[in-house]
């Protein structure tokens, strides 16, 4: 069942949305086409990133999260919708039980044709474990989060001493054929002076990188604001030894990409705060819960547990996701700064999926 969208020919962006040529059902008020759903299987993780959570974070109660029976249903909806894009994240997803279970299950999507990518974003913490099944599962590139190459520095952001579990957990997704994109997010006065020795190494070894402002997102132990680093200035560093040719590629994602002429590699900045990239965002986000996001830094959000659960069939379930869709937002509205300290969302990253 499609219920119509109120604005569907009239939202004010619509000769300038990432993919009008598509055979979705999910084109939001502002002419954008939805293909990109992100899904957080968790909110647990086994680092505690410093910029992400608390030390002492009180998670969901397990009970609370949907089962992986109606987190395949979901997506499976979405699927049918016109999603072309599924990456699972959390919190740390690859630390839920039996999550392979439901990467197998949603590669059926992949066999059909109608999933073009079925993709996640992870610590690494499990890779060394799981890279050989993801691969045979058609998932073929993962986002991995790194912020430095110091074991030192490395347990001062994560509050866990697991580097080296990280490092193979790298190698073992190389070796098993994934493709990698490194994440590192770039922190003042903590990993700063080593974005350039980072980009030769991920480039050095086939991988992309790409730099990630901190964002406004759920409360932690300290003042965001001390590690904020603007990736503009970031990129104006670069320039003084690098030659950064801005590149066509996209993910369908927030990152703008260079070449670095030097290294021959990629790399990508995601700017929530000093670069907007809301006209061109395709996606959604899914809780653990059940609770859709439209937009990552609003509050607005549908609930798709309870018509997820009030029938075994899809109807309702459906025109849910239609009426979240119609409420899309035109953006975000993150900043920061020493006055005003609250985060803009007061969920943390880890509960809708970075
Ligand atoms: N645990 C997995 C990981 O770390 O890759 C997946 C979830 S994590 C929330 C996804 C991404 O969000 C990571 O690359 C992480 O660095 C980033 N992230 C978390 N909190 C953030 C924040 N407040 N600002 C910017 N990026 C953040
Ligand atoms: Fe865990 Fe990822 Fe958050 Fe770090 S960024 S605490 S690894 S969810």
């Amino acid at each position: 069942m499609n219920i119509p969208l109120p604005n569907q020919k009239t939202g004010p962006n619509q000769t300038t949305g990432p993919s009008q040529q598509t055979d979705t059902d999910l084109i939001d008020p502002f002419g954008r086409a939805v293909t990109y759903l992100r899904v957080s299987v968790t909110d647990r993780c086994d680092f505690r990133c410093t910029y992400c959570m608390a030390e002492n974070m009180t998670f969901l109660p397990r009970k609370d999260l949907l089962s992986l029976e109606e987190l395949d249903r979901i997506c499976s909806c979405f699927v049918g919708k016109g999603v072309k894009k599924l990456r699972l994240t959390g919190g740390e997803p690859l630390v839920r039980r039996n999550i392979m279970w439901l990467v197998k299950r949603l590669s059926r999507h992949l066999e059909t044709g109608k999933l073009e990518e079925l993709t996640l974003t992870t610590n690494g913490s499990q890779l060394a474990k799981y890279a050989r099944e993801l691969v045979s599962c058609g998932v073929r590139r993962v986002n991995i989060s790194l912020d430095t190459l110091d074991p030192i520095i490395f347990k001062d952001i994560t509050r866990r001493d697991h580097f080296d579990k990280v490092m193979r957990g790298i190698d073992a997704a190389q070796e098993a054929g994934l493709h990698v994109k490194i994440n590192m997010v770039a922190l003042k006065n903590l990993n700063e002076q080593e974005i350039t020795t980072m980009a030769r190494w991920c480039h050095e070894r086939g991988m992309e990188l790409t730099l990630i402002e901190t964002m406004p997102m759920g409360q932690v132990d300290g003042d965001r604001y001390d590690n904020y680093l603007p990736l503009s200035t970031v990129k104006e560093r670069l320039r003084e030894d690098w030659t950064l040719t801005p590149i066509e590629y996209r993910t369908g994602g927030p990152s703008r990409y260079y070449k670095v002429e030097q290294t021959g590699g990629t790399l990508g900045f995601i700017t929530p705060l000093s670069h907007k990239f809301c006209e061109s965002c395709n996606r959604v986000r899914l809780t653990c819960t059940g609770i859709l996001y439209m937009c990552l830094g609003q509050d607005d959000a549908k609930d798709l547990l309870t018509p997820l659960r009030a029938s075994k069939h899809d109807l309702l379930l459906r025109a849910a996701i239609d009426e979240a869709i119609s409420r899309k937002p035109e953006g975000h509205d993150f900043h920061i700064d020493r006055r005003n300290q609250k985060p803009a969302v007061a969920r943390h990253m880890s509960v809708t999926g970075g």
